[in-house]
């Protein structure tokens, strides 16, 4: 039977945390066929971005985000006890990345970000490959490049199912299957695929968690586990809520809506592909091993605890025709067309006779570009510094705590979900 396992940024932040890593690999390799999604390093996602930046401003030629990630990942390997040949592969994909970093900061912001982003992926999996094989773990390592194709929507691919199934079956299952492979264990990476002419795309932030989700459908894995620094899914943020709950079992709607509504624990397109195939999702703990955590799977649960989903930094914009003509479906259409545009999701919608309300994301690159245009249309206003506040089966007492003063803006209410938007707690 497949498995798939998703190691995320924090669970290889550093020297100790991939020998704990390996540790939970070697545990569990040789009963199953196991394959390892691997995270980049820590916050090296990040650091990758603001290279991106330091690449535009400076055409190339100030790099300093490259020569600290550099050293970051050199000093692992040192202490890893890794010989001299990692470093020197590494030391390729560097140069590789300060090549595309001077060479082609003049193309498409999109492609040049997924070009040099993509490879925080392909540093840590190298680390993580190397790591095991040096403890005896016959670890294969895999280009996801190779693996997953998608289109050339930089930044949020579009995955092509059929080209991916063949990539993975011919290319994954010869390397499990059989007594002689036995043990190995492919090491890939998450969050990047490539497109047919072989540009990196990556698949949108924190998608790591998707790409565990392709390989397991593609696999027709029996699971996938997600090891995370919490316990499993929570029905809080527990850096807000220090006594936010497990969660034992969830269902695929469950985790579904939880992730649609903001919880950051899993990446919200995960689930479909694993409830298509009916694939057991596991969330537990990397620092805890042993614990079950939660299970996700195909059975409805009765009972369950509220959760509470908070997205901050959200606004809100409320359009309406500048004749005070009633919004119709024409103007709905040319409004969806135009966020499309923009890559603009919708996080809460409410439409009156005369004027349609949207919350998004409050993104500095995207705001102020669709708002300009709304403007040429329709009248428009604009506020921000608001959260959208999900919680899942509420009650009263619940709702009344969060909006305690605080202003109402929006609301929405099902039997058992309602959403609120209010104004900044902080
Ligand atoms: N490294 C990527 C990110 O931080 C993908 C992931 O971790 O899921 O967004
Ligand atoms: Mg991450």
């Amino acid at each position: 039977m497949y498995k798939v396992f998703k190691f995320g940024g924090a669970s290889v932040k550093d020297a100790g945390s991939v020998r704990n890593v390996a540790q939970i690999i070697r545990d569990h390799k040789g009963d199953d066929q196991l394959l390892c999604v691997v995270s980049a390093m820590a916050k090296t996602t990040n650091a990758l971005e603001l290279l991106v930046q330091q690449a535009r401003a400076s055409k190339g030629k100030e790099l300093p985000a490259l020569d600290t990630l550099r050293n970051f990942h050199l000093d692992i390997v040192q202490e890893l006890g890794l010989d001299a040949g990692i470093s020197a592969e590494l030391e390729e994909t560097f140069t590789e990345i300060r090549v595309v970093c001077s060479t082609e900061s003049e193309n498409e912001y999109n492609y040049f970000y997924d070009q040099i982003v993509s490879q925080g992926e392909i540093l840590s999996t190298k680390i993580v490959a190397r790591y095991l094989q040096h403890i005896g773990v016959p670890a294969i390592y895999k280009d996801a490049g190779g693996l997953i194709r998608t289109d050339a929507t930089y930044r949020e691919g579009k995955v092509n199912w059929p080209v991916t199934q063949h990539l993975i079956e011919t290319q994954v299952k010869v390397l499990l299957e059989g007594e002689a492979h036995r043990n190995n264990v492919i090491i890939t990476q998450g969050f990047t695929a490539k497109t047919s002419e072989g540009a990196r795309v990556t698949l949108g932030r924190e998608g790591s968690d998707y790409s565990a989700a392709i390989f397991a459908y593609c696999l027709d894995a029996e699971e996938v586990t997600i090891w995370k620094d919490v316990p499993g899914i929570l029905n809080a943020d527990p850096k807000l809520f220090p006594d936010a709950q497990l969660f034992n079992r969830l269902s695929y709607t469950d985790a579904i809506e939880l992730a649609y509504y903001g919880a950051t624990v899993i990446h919200p397109k995960t689930i479909k592909p694993l409830q298509n195939k009916n694939i057991v999702l596991r969330v537990r703990s990397f620092l805890n091993p042993s614990a079950p955590g939660t299970v996700v799977e195909n059975e409805e649960i009765f009972g369950l605890l509220p959760s509470f989903i908070i997205k901050k930094n959200q606004a809100l914009i409320s359009i309406s025709p500048r004749d005070f003509s009633f919004i119709m479906e024409e103007n709905l259409g040319q409004l969806f067309t135009l966020l499309a545009t923009h890559r603009i999701k919708v996080n809460l919608m409410q439409h009156s006779a005369i004027s349609f309300s949207i919350c998004i994301d409050n993104d500095p690159m995207r705001v102020p570009g669709v708002l300009e245009q709304l403007k040429e249309n329709y009248v428009t206003e604009f506020r921000d510094n608001l959260e959208l506040i999900t919680i899942r089966n509420y009650n009263e007492a619940l709702v009344e705590r969060f909006m305690r003063g605080r202003t109402l803006f929006a609301e929405q209410k099902n039997d058992h979900t309602v959403r609120l938007v209010l104004s900044s707690g902080n």
